[in-house]
């Protein structure tokens, strides 16, 4: 069963590479300060509380090769990327700050203002930003391993769904947005750190034998599993994220099939 078009996959692919690619020109330059002193709240992601100061022009650099990549599929956009990037231009403070807070409400109304597509403001600030968020994710390891957040990504706020599983069995949560990492117990839910094992489901999906999904019953949320071992290429985490998209079938279809094991006891009324 094909659960994305060919179109879109090749689109998220070429998105990956491209955004390796920009990620690998940024490592060991300065394009981005983060104040010298920092407190964390470690209930909060890091990109929540610090917003890194991004260099103007390594942002402009980075705009130059998404545009051209841009323009290859989608040519008829010209006019509308160029009135864009000359409003980031006179907003750049306020644009990336709305950009870190993922504040759609922001880019909506730029994308109203400017008489864009409502898709083209977000899509553009968010692939703009993900080169500079997973290198930093990869320098700043000693500030958010050590935070204590569930739901979202410790680092950028994405939510949890993905985890890697090694040969010995240990289990590694991976963000498909930033590439953040951390270890952690196989039987704990990722996304709300349950660890009670009465609470978990684990899905074996054998069809593709390429994990399994576990699900858990304190927050009804699920993490896809993905087995290592089992796979030929060791693919980045976005792309896992991409071909275990069956994964989120059958765990919304289980979870919608199964509502009486997700019921959450505190929240029916007596
Ligand atoms: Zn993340
Ligand atoms: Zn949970």
């Amino acid at each position: 069963m094909q659960f994305i078009s060919k179109d879109y996959e090749k689109l998220m692919v070429d998105l990956s590479c491209l955004t390796n690619e920009l990620q690998k020109q940024l490592q060991g330059t300065d394009a981005y300060m983060i104040p010298s002193e920092i407190q964390l709240d470690a209930d909060v992601p890091f990109l929540v509380q610090v917003h890194p100061n991004i260099q103007s022009e390594g942002y402009q650099n980075i705009y130059k090769q998404f545009r051209s990549f841009f323009l290859e599929k989608y040519p008829k956009q010209e006019d509308n990327i160029n009135k864009l990037w000359n409003f980031i231009q006179k907003n750049e403070s306020e644009w990336l700050r709305n950009t870190f807070d993922i504040n759609h409400l922001y880019f909506q109304e730029a994308a109203q203002r400017l008489g864009l597509s409502d898709w083209l403001p977000m899509f553009m600030a968010e692939h703009l930003i993900r080169p500079f968020i997973r290198v930093m994710a990869e320098d700043l390891q000693g500030y958010y391993q050590k935070l204590k957040v569930s739901y979202t990504c410790k680092f950028c706020n994405e939510p949890i769904r993905l985890a890697r599983l090694d040969k010995e069995g240990q289990k590694e949560v991976v963000c498909p947005r930033c590439y953040a990492k951390w270890n952690e117990k196989k039987l704990q839910c990722s996304v709300c750190k349950e660890d009670n094992h009465e609470k978990l489901i684990v899905l074996k999906i054998d069809k593709d034998e390429l994990g399994q999904i576990q699900l858990c019953q304190s927050c009804g949320g699920y993490t896809k599993l993905i087995e290592q071992k089992r796979l030929i290429r060791k693919n980045a985490a976005d792309l896992l994220d991409l071909y275990s998209i069956q994964f989120d079938y059958i765990a919304q279809e289980y979870i919608s099939n199964h509502k009486e094991k997700f019921e959450n006891d505190e929240s029916t009324p007596h």
